[in-house]
């Protein structure tokens, strides 16, 4: 069975030369209006809606839709709520609720969905959105937050924001200093502003002459940030922590938002995981002791990271249309999911599935 997804752009103008550019960095077509094949891959099933769009692109893969969505969005000073990787499903990510570096600003980046087609087990065909009624409402709500439980997902629209740049990256500590990165990380992060979203996560990195040498084949405390306002306010912030001790390597900068992904690293090649997640109702000082003994530097695991990401902000907010997104927290501090991806060939026979 061949899928396929069309992301369009609803811009006035494009410059041809423009286009030639998206057209070098997707693998399937770039049409405009009146080109042979436009309204085949514009039209949908449902005849009453066409959307307008100065072009549209035949995706073929994620990495056209990611691609075609960067090339719409940059030049108007807007991003999508892309995760710690852009380089994962948009449809998996966020109709799993989609827990990206900006989300105590923003929110769950399915509290931004607009519609979707999604083909249901019956196989009928329905366009859902905020404006549906009964079943389609129904819908609606599960899709955003309930996964591929509901149907096939063959169309999403969803909002941008308006985020050009960001200061952000990774500050990483040895192993010595775990225990004192990571208890001064729990006082730290409920006091941080909403335009700040942090994690922190205790990494055992591969020996890959990729890495930097700091780090390389290392255990390693990464403390990852992203705050939306000045450079001296991120720097600001980031005082306290840099107090505690020297970090061994220390990527913040400010970027683009493109550069997104170099806060997290996250591998970009896909790869063996078991991975799961939890909410915390509170980070107390014991539970960061115990994470220590089980995951810390000394402990004999194979996991590759155990990660704590902080809550709270919009994240913690309904959104204007309720969706099925859990893990809300009403109050602004921490509750924290942890997430954990195993080295390959070490979790045995706990890797017998990936939960997404
Ligand atoms: C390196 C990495 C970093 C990540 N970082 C984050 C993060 O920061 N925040 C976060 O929230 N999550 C994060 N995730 C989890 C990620 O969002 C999910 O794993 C997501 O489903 C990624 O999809 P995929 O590309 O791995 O697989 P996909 O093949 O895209 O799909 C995975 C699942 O998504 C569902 N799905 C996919 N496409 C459709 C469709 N068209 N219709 C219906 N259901 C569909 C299905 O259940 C499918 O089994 C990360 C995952 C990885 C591997």
């Amino acid at each position: 069975m061949t899928l396929s997804t069309s992301s369009t752009t609803s811009l006035d103008a494009l410059r041809a030369g423009d286009l030639a550019a998206l057209g070098a960095a997707v693998a399937g077509p770039v049409l405009q209006p009146g080109d042979p094949g436009f309204a085949e891959e514009i039209g949908g099933f449902n005849l009453a809606y066409t959307p307008a769009a100065a072009a549209v692109v035949g995706a073929t893969s994620t990495d056209d839709v990611a691609a075609a969505v960067r090339y719409a969005a940059a030049p108007h000073g807007l991003a999508p709520l892309s995760g710690s990787s852009s380089q994962v499903g948009v449809v998996g990510y966020t109709t799993g609720g989609g827990l990206g570096p900006m989300a105590r600003r923003y929110g769950f980046a399915a509290d931004h969905v607009r519609r979707f087609t999604i083909v249901t087990a019956d196989g009928m065909v329905r366009d859902v959105s905020e404006h549906g009624q009964g079943p389609d409402a129904d819908l609606f709500w599960a899709v955003r937050g309930g996964k591929g439980n509901f149907g096939i997902v063959t169309e999403m629209e969803f909002d941008l924001v308006p985020v050009t740049r960001f200061v952000g990256g990774a500050l990483m500590f040895g192993a010595d200093d775990a225990a004192a990165v990571l208890h001064a990380w729990r006082e730290w992060a409920p006091g941080l502003p909403e335009d700040t979203t942090t994690s922190v996560a205790l990494l055992r990195l591969p020996p890959d002459p990729a890495l930097p040498e700091p780090v390389r084949g290392r255990f390693v405390v990464a403390v990852r940030f992203t705050h939306l306002g000045s450079a001296e306010e991120g720097a600001a912030l980031l005082a306290p922590l840099r107090a505690v001790a020297g970090p061994v390597l220390d990527t913040s900068a400010d970027m683009p938002y493109p550069a997104i992904d170099a806060v997290h690293m996250d591998p970009v090649d896909p790869m063996p995981m078991w991975d799961r997640g939890t909410a915390l109702s509170a980070l107390p000082a014991e539970a960061v002791d115990a994470l220590l003994a089980v995951a810390g530097p000394q402990a004999d695991v194979p996991l590759a990271m155990v990660e704590i990401r902080l809550l709270g902000g919009a994240i913690a907010r309904r959104p204007e249309v309720p969706n099925a997104v859990a893990s809300r927290s009403p109050e602004p501090g921490i509750r924290s999911p942890g997430s954990a991806a195993c080295r390959p060939g070490r979790c045995g026979d706990r890797m017998s599935g990936r939960d997404q």
